[in-house]
């Protein structure tokens, strides 16, 4: 039999698609690697100086011809969202309510079949004392990251309790899967994840040492991760070529590689 693979895109209703901008910080020039101020003021905004935002949310009209993707590979999608959209003044607004439009064509996918809602978190970033916003004269991409171990235990549960229950508002049962942003996970956020109903973590490298027993690793040996920001640049052709590129692939998603891994043990 065919071997599953899981394809998961991450980031859509994260707010680090706004916040999280840092420039360029060495120019090539021959064989040398000088220093560049790609972090200086309005510079990191500037194409190709800038690396990763600003870029806009996936609209509606796209999750429709992502929905007609999928439905005519025969394929299902795992959709990694983030739950709260953080704005500059550090007010976090439900995805269902930031994003209506998308998130009733999203519901309809479910429904459909065709997409698995994971959980990214409930911030993507670090709140306290506004450190997700875009500096003046340096990059902050190290606070676009939320499940640190520096972070309290209250903080893990808080963030994984809200976005819990966001998701569970607007889909009538919570999410199974936990995909923490950027990889970062500590062992805090593991138990706190479990306790909230999380029973499958994807992350890249499976489990963070020290983590306690309770939910399933899924490793990416078997999961091909993009982001929102490949589509949004590369078109719903992007897409196509993931699922063009595995054609008779037996395609699953992250909740099901999970169940696989159990099954097996
Ligand atoms: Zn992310």
């Amino acid at each position: 039999m065919t071997e599953p693979v899981a394809l998961r895109l991450d980031d859509v209703g994260a707010a680090s698609k706004q916040h999280e901008v840092y420039g360029v910080t060495r120019i090539r020039v021959g064989p040398l690697a000088l220093p560049f101020p790609g972090n200086f003021l309005f510079l990191k905004y500037l194409p190709p100086i800038k690396r990763w935002a600003p870029y806009p949310e996936l609209t509606a009209a796209q999750w429709e011809e992502i929905l007609a993707a999928l439905s005519a590979a025969g394929a299902r999608l795992t959709v990694a969202v983030t739950a709260g959209w953080v704005e500059r003044d550090g007010r976090v607004v439900p995805f269902p309510e930031k994003f209506p439009a998308q998130a009733r064509v999203l519901r309809q996918g479910l429904e459909r079949g065709l997409v698995e809602i994971a959980n990214h978190g409930y911030t993507h970033c670090v709140l306290e004392d506004g450190l997700f916003r875009p500096r003046l004269f340096s990059g902050n991409r190290p606070y676009h990251r939320e499940f640190y171990d520096w972070l309290p235990d209250a903080a893990h549960r808080e963030h994984l309790g809200a976005a819990q229950g966001i998701l569970a508002a607007w889909l009538g049962t919570a999410p199974e899967t936990l995909v923490p942003p950027g990889n970062v996970l500590s062992p805090k956020a593991v138990a706190a994840a479990a306790a909230a109903g999380i029973r499958f973590i994807s992350r890249a490298g499976g489990a963070p040492p020290g983590a306690p027993e309770g939910v399933t690793f899924v490793d990416d040996a078997r999961v091909v991760a993009f982001h929102d920001r490949d589509i949004v640049r590369g078109g719903i052709g992007y897409l196509r070529a993931q699922l063009e590129s595995r054609r008779g692939a037996r395609f699953v998603t992250v909740a099901e590689l999970g169940r696989l891994a159990q099954a097996a043990r």
